[in-house]
């Protein structure tokens, strides 16, 4: 088996007049953590919507585990083993922590989310199934969250509500997470924490591969084994955060010396 896992090979996508990503190639090793930096507007959020379907490409090819995966819909990337969490938390914050996990298992449900949210209360063996599974994904932050499964999410902190999310997306078993800046609304504490917790998701062993977009340098720093710099939509720069920060050209694309 490579060690590759995931691959872009000269992507490209165009809006109009603007191009976003500009021939675009990189790899992924499995079990990797990968940071995705540049300023803003160099193509990250775009990298992350052509890989998870949300826009097609305009030239080049995404390929993930030795499969061709470039333009497939966003529910076959999902299928695929592809996950996403967001900038902006996308949880449902009336419904409580295990309600909002299941909602990320959407691949096994059948006749759609909310009647299965219901039956799968009335089934009381697949219940406990499907939630001794978001327990004990629950579980693998530190605090007292697993004992909470029926609380709302609306009432949870911050970090809270990124574990959630980070527990969502984990349900369905993938084999790539993507995070796209966890840190975003949180103080420094719950972030040094939130770090803490990727690192213990990773060190589950099962070679999960993560990509993470974030602009805090110290969460890069600290967490990642590799990183590719984009500005403008072309890759500048790649090696470990100390090879990559210490790099002339990466300097002037932040700081525009
Ligand atoms: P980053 O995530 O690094 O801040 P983006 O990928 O969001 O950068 O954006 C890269 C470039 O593509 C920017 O110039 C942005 O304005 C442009 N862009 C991104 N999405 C769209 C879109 N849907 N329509 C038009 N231009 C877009």
């Amino acid at each position: 088996m490579s060690s590759s896992l995931l691959e872009f090979r000269n992507l490209t996508k165009r809006f109009g007049g603007v191009t976003a990503l500009d021939g675009f190639s990189m790899q992924l090793n499995r079990g990797e953590i990968l940071g995705l930096i540049g300023p803003n507007g160099s193509g990250k959020t775009t990298s992350f919507n052509l890989l998870t379907g949300i826009y097609p490409t305009s030239d080049g090819s995404i390929h993930f585990d030795g499969r061709d995966v470039t333009n497939l819909s966003a529910r076959k990337v999902y299928e695929a083993g592809i996950v996403r969490t967001f900038q902006r938390s996308r949880l449902c914050l009336p419904l409580s922590i295990y309600d909002n996990i299941m909602i990320g298992d959407t691949a096994r449900l059948n006749g759609g989310l909310w009647s299965n949210l219901v039956r799968r209360r009335q089934f009381r063996t697949q219940f406990d199934e499907t939630f001794e599974k978001a327990r004990s994904l629950v579980a693998t932050f530190s605090g007292d969250l697993a004992d909470r499964m029926f609380e709302p999410v609306g009432s949870l902190p911050m970090i809270e509500r990124r574990r959630i999310e980070i527990c969502r997306a984990l349900i369905s078993d993938p084999r790539l997470l993507l995070l796209d800046e966890p840190s975003a609304g949180m103080t420094h504490d719950e972030t040094d924490q939130l770090m803490s917790d990727i690192l213990d998701v990773r060190a589950r062993g099962d070679g999960l591969s993560i990509i993470i977009v974030e602009h805090e340098m110290g969460v890069i720093e600290r967490i990642t084994d590799r990183c590719v710099v984009l500005s403008y939509g072309r890759k500048i720069a790649e090696g470990t955060y100390a090879e990559v920060a210490s790099d002339a050209e990466v300097q002037n694309a932040y700081l525009g010396v």
